[in-house]
């Protein structure tokens, strides 16, 4: 099959930096580019491997980073993205950074603190499972703090980023758009299937039950901090394959355009002889 462009799907995912993101526009259940699974499926594998190599000259080049954001809903799928779209990535590349509940120590700090530290070094590519985004998220429908301290961070998160972008960091922010019936399909299967029983969490359907506050504040962090430095990515996530083909063509064309280079060693191999 021929691929679509990596550039086609970036744009095609893209939330307007315009603020102009409306939630009841994106089909959680659209199926873009790939109406065969299995292209998804073949796709996907090629990618992986592209990735693989294109993060081993970002390696040796030790210039720029990439940050991958991953945010969703319970069961959106952010771990199969992780195990599936850096499937071949060496692990010496790539560094994961899980955002649970903070702790103490980081509830004593600003919040963008335990971020800030977990950020990739150049030359790594770095995958935030959950984000500061759970900040204007999960704060802001559990009022975990005040109202007007959650609107302050929309700005301070675009001035972060932009940060970030001005030093060597590439930004890549996916939403996994799941529908609601798909989560219900996804929470019934972890209490059905004792291999999933580990990812049940009785507290997920609580937060089930605050749904629509939650993509209300996923559209206002999308309208308000989609941006020209760190745009985000709406993915339609109700099929798995299809969504990793997705992400994994945007990373990859995302890399690609950071166009990593081996270093010149300054020696040339003529210098020397091994006997
Ligand atoms: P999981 O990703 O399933 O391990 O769950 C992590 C939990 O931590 C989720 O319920 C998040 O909403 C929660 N969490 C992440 N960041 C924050 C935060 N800044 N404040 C409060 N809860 C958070
Ligand atoms: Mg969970």
């Amino acid at each position: 099959m021929t691929r679509p462009d990596c550039a086609d799907v970036a744009a095609a995912l893209l939330a307007p930096p315009d603020g102009g993101f409306r939630l009841a526009d994106a089909d959680p259940g659209a199926r873009p580019f790939f109406a065969d699974k299995s292209d998804a499926a073949a796709s996907l594998k090629d990618d992986a491997k592209a990735i693989d190599r294109l993060q081993n000259a970002l390696y040796a080049e030790r210039e720029q980073a990439l940050l991958v954001v991953l945010q969703g809903i319970d069961t959106a799928g952010k771990g199969g993205v992780i195990r599936t779209v850096f499937n071949d990535t060496g692990p010496r590349g790539v560094r994961v950074a899980p955002f649970g509940k903070p702790t103490d120590l980081e509830l004593a700090h600003d919040y963008l603190w335990r971020v800030h530290q977990v950020v990739p070094p150049k030359g790594f590519i770095g995958v935030f499972d959950r984000s500061h985004y759970e900040d204007v998220l999960v704060v802001k429908v559990r009022n975990l703090a005040p109202a007007d301290a959650v609107e302050r961070r929309y700005d301070q998160i675009n001035a972060f980023e932009r940060h970030l972008s001005e030093n060597g960091v590439t930004v890549l922010k996916f939403f996994l758009h799941i529908s609601r019936d798909e989560q219900a399909k996804r929470l019934r299967a972890r209490l059905e299937n004792p291999d999933k029983h580990w990812k049940f969490n009785p507290g997920d359907i609580e937060e089930r039950k605050l749904w629509d506050a939650y993509m209300e504040a996923y559209e206002t962090a999308l309208q308000r901090c989609s941006t020209p430095w760190a745009p985000w990515r709406v993915t339609p996530s109700d099929s798995k394959t299809r969504r990793n083909a997705l992400i994994a063509r945007v990373v990859r064309g995302t890399l690609e355009n950071m166009s990593p280079r081996y270093p010149s060693p300054g020696w040339s191999p003529d210098d020397y002889v091994i006997d």
